[in-house]
């Protein structure tokens, strides 16, 4: 098969997987994109400064309930965790379409997300 024959191939089966499944946002259901601009800036974001040091979860910035002050790391066998927001609304939605239904189309976008808390500051 040469490139030009894969590229239409390609572009056909793209075509007819948007004829079949249209991209819809998570958040809001507006066609043409997965995350729209306005269900992106809504997403429930956890503020890292504001999060509990092992874990990541939204409860402070002391250890959350899940950790144990007894143990090293909070009882995790790591040091430390972010979070980028909670489980919920367009949040939830994307994550349950990525890991359960198969949206493989979403893993840029939360990559994006993932980067973006982990922040330039974060080495461990
Ligand atoms: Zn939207
Ligand atoms: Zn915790």
């Amino acid at each position: 098969m040469t490139d030009a024959v894969a590229d239409a191939a390609g572009y056909l089966a793209e075509g007819f997987k948007e004829l079949i499944w249209p991209t819809r946002c998570v958040g809001c259901d507006l066609p043409g994109t997965l995350l729209c601009e306005e269900c992106e800036a809504a997403l429930p974001r956890i503020d890292p400064d504001q999060a509990c040091p092992h874990c990541g979860a939204a409860h402070g910035v002391i250890l959350c309930t899940e950790c144990d002050p007894a143990k090293p790391n909070g009882g995790f066998p790591f040091q430390g965790a972010r979070a980028f927001g909670r489980f919920e609304g367009a949040l939830a939605s994307m994550l349950v379409l990525y890991k359960d239904e198969g949206e493989k189309r979403l893993a840029p976008i939360i990559a994006r997300l993932l980067a973006i808390t982990a922040g330039s500051d974060w080495r461990s």
